[in-house]
């Protein structure tokens, strides 16, 4: 009889920011399914968190909902007192959350270029560092996880891959290249790793109009040699790998899961 592979995250608290909607409620729900105790963070959609909360529950896993708006330090903080308070401390980051607010350049209102790096970006800087100082408050505890703390930051294909109609979000992930590399070098010596998921195009909510007509879905699938649109559990599964000790010896880097979408495949025909 086959014997169940042991779970890779059990008795590890995690917190996911944006956790009720997309790409976050799949890393919730991947991570609560390698055993680990999920914090759903939402900031606007209550009832999103709890379907997340849900789904956890139903497979049998532990989660709780928080609110909290990543971009207010003051939310942040409290965020991260509640975790303390109910369970302790804290073992993975998935610092999620983020926004679009698209715009010509020429026409980005100075409130749009701010509001998404507010959230894309001082936000992962807000949670990262609350995150880094529990684990140093807290100190290694090798029977649950070779590393002290991991923290992943949801970039994007957007880190390297310029993209016109959007300067606000592309320099926040940009942003988020050097702030997950630069954290990852002054936070190895502690035995806290630092990586990124850059996703491709992955069907959610943000994205909708791109892959919700056949028209648009053929289009994007011009920009993915791999032939598929991402779903939500294509990134939940990096993320675990990442926090898991089967990547206890990876830091600093951004792993995209973007079927190729970096690759310039437009040379591919036309080079
Ligand atoms: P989504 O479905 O729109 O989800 C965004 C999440 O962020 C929601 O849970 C939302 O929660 C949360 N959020 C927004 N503002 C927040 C704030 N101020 N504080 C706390 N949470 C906040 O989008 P998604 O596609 O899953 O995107 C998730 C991440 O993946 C983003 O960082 C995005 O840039 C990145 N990404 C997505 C794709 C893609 O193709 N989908 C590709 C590359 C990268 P509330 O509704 O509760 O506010």
């Amino acid at each position: 009889m086959a014997t169940a592979a042991p779970q890779r995250l059990q008795h590890q608290i995690a917190l996911v920011t944006g956790g009720s909607s997309g790409i976050g409620a799949g890393v919730c729900l991947a991570l609560a399914a390698e055993g680990a105790t999920v914090v759903v963070n939402y900031s606007h959609s209550p009832e999103g968190a709890e379907e997340t909360v849900g789904e956890i529950e139903k497979a049998g896993g532990k989660a709780i909902a928080l609110k909290a708006d990543v971009s207010k330090e003051d939310d942040v903080l409290r965020m991260f007192s509640q975790i303390r308070e109910q369970f302790g401390t804290l073992h993975i980051l998935v610092s999620n959350a983020g926004i679009q607010e698209d715009a010509p350049f020429l026409d980005m209102t100075l409130e749009q270029w701010q509001k998404v790096l507010d959230v894309n970006l001082t936000g992962q800087f807000l949670c990262a560092r609350e995150a880094a100082r529990e684990f140093m408050r807290r100190g290694p505890q090798p029977e649950i996880s070779k590393a002290t703390g991991k923290i992943i930051c949801m970039s994007s294909v957007h880190e390297v891959i310029p993209w016109a109609g959007h300067v606000n979000y592309a320099t926040s992930k940009g942003g988020i290249m050097l702030l997950m590399k630069s954290m990852a070098q002054e936070l190895a010596p502690h035995k806290i790793r630092v990586n990124s998921i850059g996703p491709g195009a992955i069907k959610t909510p943000i994205n909708n109009e791109a892959w919700e007509t056949p028209e648009a879905a053929k289009k994007l699938l011009e920009l993915i040699p791999y032939g598929r649109i991402g779903e939500p559990d294509d990134i939940g599964k990096v993320a675990v790998w990442l926090a898991s000790d089967e990547a206890d010896y990876i830091t600093g880097v951004t792993l995209f899961a973007d079927g190729g979408m970096t690759l310039y495949p437009g040379f591919a025909s036309n080079g």
